[in-house]
């Protein structure tokens, strides 16, 4: 079911020429402490035998979302650095995950805005859907993406490396046939979806074929309860197709707020997609043109697609990581302190590769942190407690600060605030669809500890709450800031009354 195109996104933009150090272009370097001095401000003149002549200051495996940005950030600070990439520039999120599902979801949400269109008085007659159109237009924009991060790095004086990267030895790099030697390495290269075993798994596919079917399905089960599977579970029932979703716990979307992943089951139920909770598939066997699947309950289903979205792994095996005294954790992933060197302190681990949040935007600032750290002379570290996220089901998902549950365990003084309404637009359109929005305060010292809401526009939402709730906003600030009316956003400042408070139960 792969187009041609599936092949196409392991092709890369040609090698790039490599910069001679004079090239790079600092963009106003700081004066470097001894202990960040770049390796080739020490070496050159052979003279002397402590001195090392490293080929780069920085070399990064991976050029996703982590590995580009240190790689831009240190060049700019005036560090020789070189980047290799084995598949695709720009790694998971531009190629085969956040860039290309969101386009998805804006597509699959038209099948709804048409039909609420009439409401307001739009005659739009029949709507058809045309995956191919879709599709491509996505790649297209996909490859404009790679072509601006080849501009990026190439812009930054980074040399690209279109080939896979090896580690052979603690500063010793493989990448083809050449062997490269740097002062310091960043591991940056991801992860990879996780299919489990169980008979017939060869006829399923992946969030990366995902975004390259030659034909949309009519029947889909997708099996899986993170936020992948219920993403394409609307993307795939938004396009027109029938679909399940199977999990093997009670309830999908482990790890964010209960009540939200409760009302979350119940919006996508009501928009037609069966969820099977504490089911499991047991196999899956071609027949002609149909998967039929059974699950560990006995039951089966006839399906045209069984997307798999249980999980991803590291990417660390076959790196050579062994080669270079690098300890590997639980899962393959990367153990790192908290400035993300591992165990051979000259060797940085960032991103998906590590066991903390796999998320673009924090890949990126652990990318920041080891850049800066390394050429400027900074102690930088993320803080994990307070990262924004959205999940792009529908209605989304929007989240930032913990879970109530979380809180409830850490706070004996919390206030809960809940609101649940219709939106405005469908007041005309009749649609059930329900907005639900929570804060969870801290009632000791009134600080806003988390915001979750599921309802449209979410992400956009709590992007900003997450600025209030990491610069420590109180529920006094919210309720002295004046609404945006009409909104669904206003609610988040007008939430008068707590409807439970934690003491009190
Ligand atoms: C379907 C999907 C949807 C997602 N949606 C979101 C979202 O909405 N928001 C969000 O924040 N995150 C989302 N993510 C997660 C996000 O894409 C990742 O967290 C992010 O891309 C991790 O960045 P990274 O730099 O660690 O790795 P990657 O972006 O995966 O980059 C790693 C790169 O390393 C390369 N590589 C690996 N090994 C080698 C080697 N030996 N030599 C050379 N190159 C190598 C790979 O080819 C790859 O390009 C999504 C992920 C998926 C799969």
């Amino acid at each position: 079911m792969l187009t041609e195109s599936v092949m196409r996104y392991y092709l890369l933009s040609p090698v790039s020429r490599p910069r001679s150090r004079h090239q790079a272009e600092p963009h106003g370097p700081k004066p470097l402490e001894p202990r960040n001095r770049l390796a080739h401000e020490s070496c050159g003149h052979g003279d002397h035998p402590a001195v090392r002549n490293y080929d780069y200051d920085l070399f990064v495996i991976g050029a996703g979302s982590g590995g580009v940005r240190a790689a831009r950030v240190a060049a700019g600070f005036g560090a020789r650095v070189g980047i290799a990439e084995e598949r695709y520039l720009g790694g998971t999120c531009v190629n085969v995950g956040c860039v290309p599902k969101k386009l998805f979801v804006y597509g699959a949400h038209f099948a709804e805005d048409f039909d609420d269109a009439r409401a307001y008085g739009w005659d739009v007659g029949g709507a058809d859907f045309h995956w191919p159109t879709l599709r491509d237009n996505k790649t297209r924009e996909i490859e404009r993406l790679n072509g601006i991060y080849h501009g990026l790095l190439d812009g930054a004086g980074v040399e690209i490396l279109a080939e896979r990267a090896v580690l052979t030895g603690p500063h010793r790099v493989r990448v083809g046939d050449r062997t490269l030697t740097a002062e310091n390495i960043l591991v940056a290269t991801g992860s990879w979806p996780v299919v489990p075993p169980f008979p017939g798994n060869e006829h399923v596919i992946t969030s990366n074929e995902a975004f390259y079917l030659d034909q949309f399905p009519e029947r889909v089960l997708i099996i899986g309860g993170g936020y992948i599977a219920v993403e394409f579970a609307g993307i795939y029932a938004g396009l027109g197709a029938q679909v399940w979703l199977a999990y093997r716990g009670e309830l999908f979307l482990r790890g964010f707020d209960g009540g939200i992943r409760r009302f979350v089951a119940d919006e996508i139920r009501s928009k037609g997609v069966e969820l099977r909770f504490d089911t499991r598939i047991h196999g899956v066997e071609r027949r002609g043109s149909e998967l039929r699947c059974r699950f560990e309950d006995g039951r089966h289903l006839d399906v045209d697609l069984v997307m798999v979205a249980t999980g991803r792994s590291p990417v660390s095996g076959g790196l050579g990581l062994e080669a270079a005294g690098v300890n590997l954790g639980d899962g393959g992933s990367i153990p790192v302190d908290r400035y993300y060197r591992t165990n051979v302190p000259h060797i940085y681990a960032i991103g998906d590769v590590i066991d903390r949040l796999q998320l673009t935007p924090v890949a990126i600032a652990e990318g920041m942190c080891v850049a800066h750290n390394l050429f400027n002379d900074e102690s930088r570290s993320v803080d994990y407690g307070k990262v924004p996220t959205a999940i792009f089901c529908q209605p989304n998902i929007g989240t930032v600060g913990p879970t109530e549950e979380e809180a409830r365990r850490k706070h004996p003084h919390l206030a809960v605030y809940e609101s649940s309404f219709k939106p405005m637009k469908h007041t005309l359109t009749g649609r059930g669809e329900r907005t639900m929005m929570k804060l969870l305060v801290d009632g000791e010292d009134d600080r806003v500890l988390a915001a979750h809401m599921c309802g449209p526009e979410a992400g956009e939402i709590i992007q900003g709450l997450g600025v209030a709730i990491t610069a420590g906003a109180t529920k006094g600030d919210f309720d002295a800031t004046i609404g945006i009316h009409p909104t669904a956003a206003e609610e988040f400042v007008t939430m008068r009354d707590p409807i439970r408070r934690l003491e009190d139960q």
